[in-house]
């Protein structure tokens, strides 16, 4: 079994431990689970046909307008032009932006690509390579160096896919046209102001198509607030220093809110009879939901040290899958990525480095996914069974999840909300 070298933070422990236990902590930590966010479809803007000599025109037009506007607020000229006059339009981002997914994802999909073999095998050789940068970022942050490689590797695959996109390109291609325009113009003056700081030069900023830079994939205005020079050369170089690059991440983490020895999640058995209603984003102790009778998944009793603990409920794939409470540093992970299944990727990769088990009941895999457009049928169809779903634009929001959820109780079923194909079909044949 792999040790690790470096000793993290002890989590509170979440489960009494029997008298005679001598087990470690570690084995009854618990594993993780979210509701899943749907990729937001896009918008289609129209196309507007241009040449291509017109929209060079309309782009040379738009650097011109910027740079005045950019010097007219304080930026020295030079700066301004340095960044702003070498940029092309990148064609690709635009395209990766638009693109819209027929289906979700499944959020077993996401969680197993997040922790694969392969992951966890280079999340360990990475771990065990910097146990020096670790500790010293642990005892300033606090936070799970598990959970910093966790994300360096979901990120770029620990520093190896970093993109090779010219930020400044691409920041100056959204705020040219498409549906980013105002998240273009402002990272183009983070951009600015990361360089006028001199932790950063021009020709360092390469990163994804949607701006992301560095080991841990910050983009400039998280950069700007949030990165350090953490090996202390006198420069925040995210690309190159892993100490930098991690030592950020811990530092933005930390600033969100990151709680030292709280674990992100634990696994849990709801009682017969549940109301799955519950599973709606709101908080409650751990003391509440043992009184409603959920209890740890591997059948232990809370810990008192664990009571005044505030977690939510998630049931990402409905009450035949996992059933998972989520504390404060799941909500930080979100932060980083506002996904649920990006923080259960993340806490479940974590987990595994740790040597803990991670999520014990499995995923419901035989479930077929419903593809937008039917999502779109059924909220129409919901509303016009009186469950009011508020619009129809696919997505699984918690309007349509409150609809869902009445309608199953109606029905006589577990109002987890939760939609497959079956649920789907039963919804549509409804009356
Ligand atoms: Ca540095």
């Amino acid at each position: 079994m792999w040790t690790p070298i470096v000793k993290p933070l002890a989590l509170i422990s979440l489960v009494a431990m029997p008298a005679c236990a001598s087990s470690s902590m570690a084995k009854s930590a618990p594993a993780i689970a979210a509701a899943i966010t749907p990729p937001v479809p896009v918008p289609r803007v129209k196309p507007v046909v241009v040449s291509v000599a017109e929209k060079q025109k309309a782009f040379n037009a738009w650097k011109a307008d910027f740079t005045q506007r950019a010097i007219a607020k304080g930026y020295p000229a030079d700066l301004v032009r340095s960044v702003i006059t070498p940029t092309k339009i990148n064609e690709l981002a635009l395209e990766r932006d638009k693109t819209q997914p027929e289906f979700t994802s499944p959020i077993w999909k996401y969680v197993d690509n997040a922790a694969s073999p392969t992951r966890l095998a280079d999340g360990k050789a990475a771990y065990n390579s910097n146990t020096a940068i670790f500790r010293e970022i642990e005892a300033r942050y606090q936070v799970s160096p598990y959970i910093l490689t966790a994300i360096w590797g979901l990120e770029t695959s620990y520093g190896r896919i970093m993109g090779t996109h010219d930020v400044p390109s691409a920041l100056a291609t959204f705020a040219f046209e498409g549906r980013r325009m105002a998240f273009g113009e402002e990272q183009l003056f983070a951009v600015l102001d990361i360089l006028r700081s001199g932790a950063v030069t021009r020709d360092q900023l390469v990163g994804s198509w949607a701006s992301a830079m560095g080991n841990t994939q910050f983009i400039p205005t998280t950069f700007r607030d949030y990165a350090v020079d953490f090996d202390g050369d006198g420069r925040k170089d995210l690309w190159k220093s892993k100490a930098d690059a991690l030592g950020s991440a811990a530092h933005y983490l930390s600033r969100m809110g990151w709680r030292a020895g709280e674990p992100t999640f634990a696994e849990v058995t709801l009682p017969q009879g549940f109301n799955h209603a519950l599973a709606d984003g709101s908080k409650r102790s751990i003391s509440e939901w043992n009184a409603l009778g959920v209890k740890p998944h591997n059948g232990q009793n809370w810990a008192s040290g664990a009571m005044g603990l505030e977690t939510k409920l998630i049931v990402p794939a409905g009450a035949n899958g996992p059933a998972i409470l989520t504390f404060k540093n799941f909500d930080v992970i979100k932060r980083y990525n506002n996904s649920t299944s990006y923080a259960l990727g993340i806490s479940m990769l974590a987990e595994a480095l740790a040597g803990r088990p991670t999520l014990q009941t499995p995923w419901p895999k035989d479930d077929k996914q419903v593809a937008f457009k039917d999502l779109k049928r059924m909220q129409k169809k919901l509303t016009a069974l009186g469950y009011d779903t508020k619009g129809a634009d696919g997505i699984i929001g918690p309007n349509t999840r409150k609809a869902i959820q009445a309608w199953q109780v109606k029905n006589g079923l577990p109002a987890d909300g939760y939609i497959e194909q079956g649920m789907f079909k039963r919804i549509m044949a409804s009356r």
